[in-house]
């Protein structure tokens, strides 16, 4: 493939998140967008008029002239459209959730094998500010929290919130701690929708480190927060912001030419803090970038169809936690 070859891309549901999709892939620049199928005609042509793109009346037309496309249904739908599109040898990045079965999730990595196609998994905090200056590398966490809070709203409840919000958290859980998972309990509790609304775990990996995430869409206000502490050193990450403060805890005198500075001293311990300068800048257009990176590139996307099953199965034993839970 050519340096100036144009992938050309297109958007399978555009609702809520398919039309930032629509929007950002025209800020790249060896993208071609192709247009746009949406199951609800209206809906369709209204994007179709903002971005001046074609509307395709079925998703076989749309991908028969795609080399790519982003899949921005509902989560129940991502299977049927991915294994469409990647026989038709599409390239895919699907929304978060993978899909909303674990065998589905499977079919699809063995699908894309067979006809050698990139999934992208829409797991977004992964390329959140607040995340850059973080090296995921050098943490060795003991204990991390994570806050994942929402007001309600109807859209994402044809699943859990545990596939709805929760599987971001656990999707970068599972990208910081290089350990196996030893233990998960969970809670959680139906609440406005038929489906679990808000829920807490407590998943222990088997180096040690222990993680409590807890998500709700059934709060009054947002939070996105995500705290690393490590034996010497606390990371407060607030992926609304964003923003990223670090604590460090000392036994000596911050260097002359430290970023830190002292916010506490008691006799030889010190605690130093520093809050990281975030360069702003629009995640999912990275997000999209990494994307057609990997196709031209032939290589993996930050995000892989491994990594969206692997979050996917963590989030099925935290359900199945919580329905033991409320059985009792
Ligand atoms: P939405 O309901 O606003 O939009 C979905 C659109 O898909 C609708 O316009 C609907 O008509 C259309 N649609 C339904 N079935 C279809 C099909 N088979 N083919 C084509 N179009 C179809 O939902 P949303 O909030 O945009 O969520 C879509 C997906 O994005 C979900 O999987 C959700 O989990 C995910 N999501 C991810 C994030 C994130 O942070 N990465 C945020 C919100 C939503």
């Amino acid at each position: 493939m050519s340096q100036s070859h144009k992938i050309k891309v297109g958007v399978a549901g555009v609702g809520h998140l398919g039309k930032f999709h629509v929007q950002q892939y025209h800020n790249i620049d060896n993208v071609i967008c192709m247009g746009i199928f949406d199951t609800n005609a209206k809906v369709s042509s209204e994007i179709a008029q903002k971005y001046n793109i074609k509307v395709y009346d079925t998703l076989k037309s749309l991908i028969k002239e795609c080399e790519a496309i982003s899949i921005c249904t509902p989560t129940s739908t991502h299977y049927q459209v991915a294994k469409q599109a990647l026989r038709s040898d599409c390239h895919v990045l699907i929304e978060k959730p993978i899909t909303h079965d674990i065998i589905e999730a499977q079919n699809l990595i063995e699908i894309s094998n067979e006809f050698d196609k990139v999934i992208q998994v829409g797991h977004i905090e992964r390329f959140n500010p607040a995340l850059s200056e973080l090296s995921l590398d050098d943490i060795k966490p003991k204990f991390i929290e994570s806050h994942r809070l929402s007001p309600f709203n109807t859209r994402g409840t044809d699943v859990d919130v545990v596939l709805d919000l929760m599987i971001h958290d656990i999707d970068l859980l599972l990208s910081v701690v290089k350990s196996d998972i030893k233990n998960i309990v969970a809670s959680g509790v139906s609440v406005l929708s038929d489906k679990i609304d808000m829920a807490n775990t407590r998943i222990e990996f088997n180096d040690g480190c222990v993680a409590n995430l807890t998500a709700s869409r059934v709060s009054q206000k947002q939070l996105r927060k995500f705290r690393i502490f490590e034996n010497h050193k606390y990371t407060n990450i607030d992926f609304l912001q964003p923003c990223q403060e670090t604590y460090l805890f000392a036994k000596n005198k911050p260097k002359e030419k430290s970023p830190y500075v002292l916010v506490n001293k008691n006799q030889d311990k010190y605690i130093l803090y520093h809050q990281q300068k975030i360069k702003s800048y629009n995640a999912l257009t990275l997000e999209l970038e990494n994307f057609i990176d990997s196709i031209v590139n032939h290589k993996n996307p930050l995000v892989t169809a491994y990594d969206g099953l692997a979050a996917l199965e963590v989030a099925f034993e935290i359900l199945q936690q919580i329905n033991l839970n409320n059985k009792k």
